[in-house]
């Protein structure tokens, strides 16, 4: 029996069945997990929507699927995957929400769903954010953040927010993972109070890097990102959940280059380059504003607020 398996899917966003193949992509993954063994070398369609436009893969991982992977050995089969032990909020993640992860308001009661290993959540906490965390499973968390309050759960079920009780809420790198990022968008609206925020980032597929690396794209992720949004899908999603955009943001800082680079040396010829470090990002980071500037970097931002 296959462990991980794929099913045709209409479009996440429209829900339209009419769609044409765009791209094959093989999965190289910096973590192999056994629940993919069956799948690793099977190539992965993603299609586009001819009614809106949206890339998605189709045939999609069954939700059973993403289920067990993400529960199943998300870290556990991943040797160097970090611990609570080795996890720290560092002075280089510090410099980087300050530039990267910009908030349209200074105080306030936020939420971040999908909180991880909690870095920007303790970040937040500590520039006076009133903060609460959610995510679908348990992962290491950094040093300090244990006493934050994060919900566990599926999002889409969990009600024990109160509507319009938050006047913030993130969403980084999230909405890719989605098989429905639709009703997670709606839920958002409503748990936000009128005239509050939602910051939403995502990689973004229309990108010169995407375009450029192929299937060794730092930010591809597969078979976990299985939507596959530019700019325009992005504004697409919240402004038809009621959302008004008030940023775009292309993001200067997106370490593509030198991480691609990395996943092609690792994945193609098996030669492990010192890329991954902090040297090598800032090596390549001149890169990235100038993608930024051309309204094709790797990783973009929308920010949107809920009409009073
Ligand atoms: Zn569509």
């Amino acid at each position: 029996m296959a462990l991980f398996t794929y099913e045709p899917v209409p479009c996440p966003i429209c829900g339209s069945a009419d769609h044409i193949p765009v791209r094959r992509y093989h999965i190289v993954r910096r973590r192999h997990l056994e629940i993919l063994r069956d799948v690793l070398h099977q190539p992965v369609t993603a299609v586009r929507c001819r009614s809106c436009g949206h890339h998605y893969l189709n045939p999609c991982p069954t939700q059973e699927s993403l289920k067990a992977y993400y529960h199943d050995g998300y870290f556990r089969d991943d040797e160097s995957a970090p611990t609570n032990r080795d996890l720290r909020l560092t002075l280089a993640d510090r410099l980087y929400f300050g530039l990267s992860r910009r908030l349209p308001l200074s105080s306030g009661r936020l939420l971040d769903v999908g909180a991880g290993n909690r870095k920007f959540l303790l970040w937040a906490h500590q520039r006076g954010y009133e903060v609460q965390g959610f995510d679908a499973a348990v992962y290491p968390c950094v040093a300090g953040s244990e006493s934050l309050p994060v919900e566990i759960g599926d999002f889409q079920e969990f009600t024990a927010f109160a509507p319009a009780s938050f006047d913030l809420i993130t969403l980084w790198w999230v909405i890719e993972h989605l098989r429905e990022p639709v009703p997670c968008v709606h839920k958002i609206f409503s748990l936000l109070r009128p005239g509050g925020f939602f910051v939403i980032a995502t990689s973004n597929y229309g990108s010169l890097e995407s375009r450029f690396w192929g299937d060794y794209w730092h930010h591809l992720v597969l078979p976990e990102h299985v939507s596959q949004f530019s700019m325009a899908s992005l504004c697409r999603l919240v402004e038809g959940a009621g959302f008004v955009v008030t940023r775009r943001r292309h993001d200067p800082l997106s370490f593509d280059t030198s991480l691609s680079l990395w996943e092609l040396c690792q994945h193609k010829w098996g030669i492990s380059l010192p890329l991954q470090g902090l040297a090598a990002k800032l090596l390549c980071a001149p890169f990235g504003p100038l993608r930024s500037f051309l309204r094709l970097s790797g990783l973009i931002t929308v920010m949107c607020r809920k009409p009073r």
